[in-house]
């Protein structure tokens, strides 16, 4: 060991080497600061004087499978131009820790292709130690990302856990960045969104939701300018619901048992789309025979088809022809689902047809939750919820992903 090595290999800069120590399974470099590189850790100036002196040792990156530690007596510092009494900054750590910047480094190297837990493994740390070090990272370079040049934005829910647990997230369409987390969901998760999007001076031109009136509520106040897309796949996931809801009204209504078997087995079948249908297990027959039984499910089921011709036009005028078409239609079944469901469609159409002025959806949200999955199961802290929205604000940055 040299102080040559001690700053090539662990970059440790104004100490000098003093001696070695061997202890189970590791090394300790005892180090000393050069007493002309004292200065006052908080004026910077090197007028002080030595005030007493504590042991302090740090962990560093290790040698092989030995651990390595440097010990070094930090004086305090009396500084004569100042006034203050304060411990001499340590320069190769940042305050209060008992690593090394190398390590740190060392540590992020390593997440990027292990897990928290096999981190703190290998090094023989505290997987908290290893969360710690992410965190101060993730925080430095994806707390707040740039909004300035942001123009379309999807907005979208996602389940973080059991017990109905969600954060909001925004995505820019563009890039791809996930631009905003926001506790729960609603309104209230996308305030600080706002308040940032106000600084940046952003211009944006269209924002892709579900139905939602809180988001609704949110986007127009917020944005007034720009244009609400309503996401097509929200769109027939609300109508499968509608749909569902339906069989089983009509399935309790039923007095005939035999008929209530045909009815019961087909509620999956509804919501697929035909072309999916199994036809070796008899599913295009089951439905048939359901829809036989019952029409307003059959009429009900039919416009489900419908409805997604709504998005495969040409052009929005057909669309909005087509969509007008099936709201006068669904209103004349005298079905009340139906009824209900034009309703909404009656108020919600603008941002059904915007899709032609704007094709955009939140479907890049899906990839973003299920990279979120993948995250959760090998990751430990994310109790810590900001540690949780710091992971996902860096999670399409692959060149800087931390694997757990
Ligand atoms: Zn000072």
């Amino acid at each position: 060991m040299s102080t040559s090595l001690l700053y090539h290999g662990f970059g440790v800069r104004d100490y000098r080497y003093v001696s070695t120590r061997y202890v189970a399974g590791g090394v300790v470099f005892v180090i000393e600061r050069k007493p002309d590189t004292y200065c006052c850790a908080a004026c910077g100036s090197q007028n002080v004087w030595r005030h007493g002196v504590m042991v302090r040792s740090f962990r560093t990156v290790p040698l092989g499978s030995k651990r390595v530690e440097l010990e070094a007596e930090i004086p305090r510092l009396a500084c004569q131009d100042c006034g203050l009494v304060r411990q001499a900054a340590v320069g190769f750590a940042e305050p209060r820790r008992t690593y090394t910047k190398s390590f740190a480094r060392y540590v992020l190297e390593l997440s990027r292709h292990m897990t928290i837990k096999d981190v703190a493994c290998h090094l023989g740390v505290g997987w908290d130690v290893v969360k710690e070090i992410q965190k101060k990272f993730l925080h430095k370079h994806f707390d707040k990302p740039k909004l300035k040049h942001v123009k379309q934005i999807a907005i979208d829910e996602i389940s973080t856990g059991k017990g109905h647990k969600y954060v909001t997230i925004v995505l820019d369409l563009k890039s791809g960045a996930v631009l905003h987390v926001g506790r729960g969901k609603g309104g209230d998760a996308l305030l600080p969104f706002w308040r940032r999007l106000r600084t940046s001076h952003a211009r944006i031109e269209a924002v892709a939701t579900d139905m939602s009136p809180a988001y609704i509520d949110a986007v127009t106040t917020n944005l007034p300018e720009a244009t609400l897309v309503f996401d097509r796949f929200h769109v027939i996931k609300l109508y499968n619901e509608k749909l569902s809801d339906l069989r089983r009204d009509l399935h309790r209504q039923l007095a005939d048992t035999m008929q209530k078997e045909v009815l019961k087995g087909v509620r999956w079948l509804l919501l697929k789309r035909p072309e999916n249908l199994d036809a070796s297990r008899r599913e295009p027959e089951r439905l048939q025979e359901a829809l036989r039984l019952n029409e307003p499910l059959a009429i009900a089921y039919q416009l489900k088809d419908e409805l997604n011709e709504i998005w495969e036009q040409d052009d929005q005028e057909t669309a909005e022809a087509l969509l007008l078409d099936w709201i006068v239609y669904a209103e004349s079944t005298g079905i009340r689902m139906l009824k209900q469901f034009a309703k909404t469609l009656r108020v919600h159409g603008f941002g059904i047809l915007a899709w032609y002025d704007y094709p955009i959806s939140t479907g890049p949200l899906e990839g973003t939750n299920n990279k979120i999955k993948t995250m959760k199961r090998q990751a430990y802290g994310f109790r810590d919820p900001e540690f949780l929205r710091l992971k996902i604000l860096a999670i399409h940055r692959t060149t800087y992903a931390l694997v757990g």
